[in-house]
């Protein structure tokens, strides 16, 4: 991982001129590259350990597991949300860590845990350090200092029960590892966030997450049966039922936890057999509320694809004119054939004729279905999906679309890092809330995003998308570009953050479906759960890390 911003930077996708000249068209680009200062240019707060510590810990783990040298410290500085993007690549972290622990077998984590307690030291775990929430920020509170626990070397995979569908793995395996390993067996886990190719399980367990194909295998907490936990009082091992009576559900206190209980070391996770064909075709509708009555549709009939998503207007005319640029850079044939396929629908029914419009900048909304399973399974579900979707004035127009989508389902945050470098804010943000509330959420946080920019003095554009469907209600993912207000970056997004999550909560959305709560959310806790709820997450805490050492500032 890049220690600016996101991924390889072999696969860093080339932003084009007529990419560039788009954003700069719909919001303004800088008139200069803004590129992310030299790593030994990064400004750090000097490191504290207390006296003795760092002795007692590389007794414990070893001394090459202490590291506080700059670049470690650097690297586990922050998370990957805009506001640790905009402060990694300006060199200016007012937070890091004191040290960075690396455990190298499970039974060093509780006894790093004892000496962290004893000597006042915050523990931050870190799992792939993905986090947008702030869910990593190495905050000390008021202890003496603070670590983050680097969980890459906890990373095996223990055991697979292939007669169960069980998979054991520790927690800082990383998904596309246990997705290996699990295809080497004709299994997969079906967790594919967009971050998929760094997440590690601990960190998807800790923070509540919902991967692109959640309707089909469920979020991460559905995939979890199973799990071990380690925090300064103790252990809990949760065993992996298939179901059980006993009480309430304790696997559900620990997921979504986010650190701030102890440290996730091993999940027993559900898996199932790897589609045999994997069919990701695109569907048009005349507007966003059609588009949206075939979703709520297709989850309530249970005719939904592992895979569905709707765009708004404003996202699907973006998602179009970007494929058009693409293919004017000649790297462009799903976009290409794709419109031939609209071509050919256009006369027939007013979504096609929207497909178009949306062509030239018009209106009209494109949803992605991605059916998973046997041929013949896929076959059964496309026709279900597809009568859902005609019998609410949609308009399935075949593969390309889909497939365009899958190509590029990772490459949004690589595509940030090139934006912020020509001067462009990219943030994303997050709730869900019942059907009947769908569309005027989604009015209210566009409506405030949209003019918390505008006051700022740089309008921008906000776009959505559904991306997780329930019976009972779906997910609103918003992105917003805008031209960045340069040296004032952090307040300007501070304003559009404040602003949507106060509409977020008028209008009865959840502050977060996925992204979890870390330090950006946790002003909303209370009104989420309300003051009883607090108390009771409090209560949990004191008990099981009574120093408050666990991830300190997130969550409560
Ligand atoms: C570009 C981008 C796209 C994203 N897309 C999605 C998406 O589609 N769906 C989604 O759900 N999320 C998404 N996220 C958010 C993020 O990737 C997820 O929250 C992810 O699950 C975090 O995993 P991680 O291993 O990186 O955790 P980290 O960032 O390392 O940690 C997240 C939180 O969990 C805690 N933690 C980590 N490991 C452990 C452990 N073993 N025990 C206890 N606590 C632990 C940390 O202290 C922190 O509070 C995205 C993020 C980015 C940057």
């Amino acid at each position: 991982m890049r220690w600016w911003g996101w991924g390889d930077p072999a696969r860093a996708p080339a932003v084009g001129p007529a990419m560039l000249r788009l954003v700069g068209e719909t919001v303004g680009i800088s008139p200069r590259p803004r590129p992310p200062v030299a790593l030994a240019r990064v400004q750090l707060p000097s490191a504290q350990l207390p006296e003795g510590a760092r002795a007692e810990l590389q007794a414990l783990l070893g001394d090459d597991a202490v590291r506080d040298d700059h670049a470690e410290r650097v690297k586990h500085a922050a998370g990957r949300g805009y506001p640790d993007l905009v402060r990694l690549r300006a060199g200016e972290l007012a937070e890091a860590p004191d040290a960075v622990l690396y455990p190298g077998r499970p039974e060093q984590v509780g006894a790093l845990l004892q000496v962290c307690a004893k000597r006042s030291i915050a523990v931050v775990p870190f799992g792939g350090g993905t986090s947008v929430v702030g869910g990593v920020a190495p905050l000390s509170a008021d202890h003496a200092a603070v670590v983050a626990l680097d969980l890459r070397e906890l990373a095996d995979l223990v055991h697979i029960d292939a007669e169960s569908r069980l998979a054991t793995a520790q927690a800082g395996m990383r998904a596309p590892a246990l997705e290996r390993r699990l295809a080497a067996r004709g299994l997969t886990l079906g967790h594919f966030p967009q971050s998929f190719e760094y997440v590690s399980l601990g960190g998807c367990a800790a923070s509540g997450g919902a991967g692109q194909a959640s309707t089909g295998y469920g979020r991460f907490e559905e995939l979890v049966v199973g799990i071990r936990l380690t925090a300064p009082a103790g252990e809990i091992a949760l065993p992996a039922q298939p179901a059980s009576a006993a009480g309430p559900d304790l696997r559900g206190l620990l997921l979504g936890s986010e650190g701030t209980l102890g440290v996730i070391g091993e999940l027993d996770l559900r898996v199932r057999a790897a589609p045999q064909e994997r069919r990701f075709e695109g569907a048009f509708f005349a507007d966003f509320p059609s588009g949206v009555s075939a979703l709520r549709a297709l989850a309530q009939e249970h005719a939904a694809p592992a895979v569905t998503r709707l765009s708004d207007e404003a996202e699907t005319r973006i998602t179009l004119a970007q494929a058009q640029a693409a293919a004017g850079a000649g790297s462009g044939e799903g976009a290409h054939e794709s419109m031939r396929g609209a071509l050919q629908a256009r006369a027939r029914s007013r979504a096609g004729r929207a497909y178009l419009r949306a062509r030239g900048y018009g209106e009209g909304c494109l949803a992605i279905l991605g059916f998973e399973g046997t041929p013949e399974e896929v076959e059964r579900a496309r026709a279900r999906a597809h009568a859902v979707v005609r019998s609410h004035g949609g308009l399935p127009v075949g593969r390309s679309p889909g497939e365009a989508w899958q190509r590029q389902r990772f490459a949004a945050p690589y595509l940030r890092d090139e934006l912020l470098t020509h001067g462009v804010m990219v943030e994303t943000l997050e709730t869900a809330t019942q059907w009947s509330k769908l569309a005027s959420v989604h009015r209210a946080v566009g409506d405030a995003i949209g003019g918390a920019l505008r006051a700022g003095g740089t309008p921008g554009l906000v776009m959505c998308h559904v991306s997780h469907i329930y019976e009972t209600g779906a997910s609103l993912y918003f992105t917003l570009i805008a031209r960045q207000r340069e040296g004032d970056e952090i307040e300007q997004w501070r304003a559009v953050k404040q602003a949507a999550g106060e509409a977020i909560l008028a209008g009865g959305g959840t502050i977060t479906h996925h992204h979890g709560i870390g330090r950006d959310h946790a002003q909303w806790m209370t009104r989420e759960v309300g003051a009883g709820g607090m108390a009771a997450l409090r209560a949990l805490k004191a008990e099981l890390d009574p120093t408050g050492i666990m991830n300190p500032g997130k969550l409560l």
